[in-house]
């Protein structure tokens, strides 16, 4: 079996992995880069005839939009929704790639000896998978993102109890090698911390500021409406992601099933998201309906008349913010992303009391290090991480590798 990492030994995100046994040749995960990258990945330039997608984050399906049909793209079936509808609110046209499900723990029989089992893991989206390889009599354990602390750590837990064997190879994430995951621990303690605002500010409308497929985030926060006695506000976006995922996971909240949740469907996004469902119709089906129910729709007016009552997840509130003499603003997503203007004019804007509540999607050190010692691998490769030499100092059996080069398993 042949290894070799086009990108991401030395960077967090734009992950593309390639495994060659025989004369068949896979991809685990062809990502954009997330920033200025230190390598360029040409798909076009590798021959492979499939691709493994771990989860439905930019920097790890992105370059698929290029791949002729003859590839076959591997992806759990809630995550190519996910990417799909996305597109459409995005004004991109439609994937033609050819795309296959997988499922958790069910072999992928690639040839006479070579295989792929997906792992589910707990991460900051749904239908996130780790990777077992299997080829040769070897075995090579890809991780993909992971974490333990999130709604879906019960997928961690599992997998300690009862990991894959005899790893001669693992590929492991460390994002959080060298970051710190402070102030807030969990998902449990995002929704306590959410709680706490909307309580103190109970006169007040709060705003979420958060992506909108981050499912633990959006069920912290509507959790933590329930427990305020607040309505949960979302856009027709937020509203649609939530349909796709509770379609799979019937515990999360639907706009036509759940309570204490309603959509906007009059203000800033809402005109440009309704646009894209009336040009979908088919595509949207009953959802284009539903919203505009009585029991599921509200408006900007009726949320001004009484705003300590809501709590909003809508992706443009300035036409809100005008209205209002003060709210807050709840931001819940990597503090990295403040630098950007939209998000740092809120945060200096004079109306707003401005609370930073997130907890990571990347297992913390101490888990990669529970990981890592249940799988016992005999080499550990640093991937997805800005921190590859500091492994040494914390795992055994490391081998830090360069982007494009070859080794043989
Ligand atoms: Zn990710």
């Amino acid at each position: 079996m042949r290894l070799t990492i086009h990108r991401g030994t030395q960077e967090i995100g734009g992950s593309c992995v390639q495994i060659t046994s025989g004369n068949r040749s896979i991809l685990l995960d062809a990502g954009l880069p997330l920033g200025k990258s230190r390598s360029e990945v040409d798909l076009s330039e590798i021959d492979f005839s499939d691709v493994f997608i771990s989860h439905p984050h930019q920097d790890h399906f992105g370059l698929i939009e290029s791949l002729t049909p003859e590839k076959t793209v591997h992806i759990g079936e809630t995550a190519r929704k996910l990417i799909s509808s996305t597109r459409i609110f995005l004004d991109k046209p439609p994937l033609s790639n050819t795309f296959s499900s997988i499922e958790n723990r069910v072999w992928i029989e690639l040839g006479p000896d070579f295989r792929v089992m997906p792992y589910l893991m707990d991460h900051s989206c749904v239908d996130a998978f780790g990777f077992l390889i299997e080829a040769e009599g070897k075995h090579i354990y890809y991780s993909g993102d992971f974490r333990a602390h999130g709604r879906r750590r019960q997928a961690f837990d599992w997998f300690l109890n009862d990991p894959p064997r005899d790893i001669d190879l693992l590929l492991m994430e460390g994002t959080m090698m060298g970051r710190e995951n402070v102030a807030f621990k969990d998902e449990e303690a995002v929704e306590q911390g959410m709680l706490e605002v909307l309580r103190k500010h109970d006169d007040r409308l709060s705003f979420l500021i958060c992506s909108g497929q981050h499912i633990d985030r959006i069920c912290a926060a509507y959790r933590a409406c329930i427990r305020a006695n607040r309505v949960f506000v979302v856009d027709i976006y937020t509203a649609y992601i939530l349909r796709i995922v509770s379609q799979r996971f019937s515990s999360l909240p639907d706009i036509s099933r759940a309570r204490n949740i309603k959509v906007l469907t009059k203000g800033l996004t809402a005109g440009a998201h309704y646009s894209k469902i009336t040009d979908n119709r088919k595509y949207f089906g009953d959802f284009a309906h539903d919203i505009f129910l009585p029991e599921t729709m509200i408006t900007p007016d009726e949320i001004m008349a009484q705003p300590g009552r809501y709590f909003l997840k809508i992706s443009n509130f300035s036409d809100l913010l005008k209205q209002l003499e003060q709210c807050s603003v709840i931001y819940s997503m990597w503090s990295g992303y403040l630098e950007e203007p939209k998000y740092h004019d809120i945060k200096q804007h004079r109306k707003v009391d401005f609370y930073e509540i997130h907890t990571s999607g990347h297992a913390v050190r101490e888990d990669l290090q529970g990981f890592a010692a249940a799988l016992k691998p005999k080499r550990l490769i640093p991937v997805h991480t800005e921190k590859a030499d500091d492994y040494e100092n914390f795992f055994e059996n490391v081998f830090v590798l360069h982007d494009g080069e070859m080794l043989h398993v």
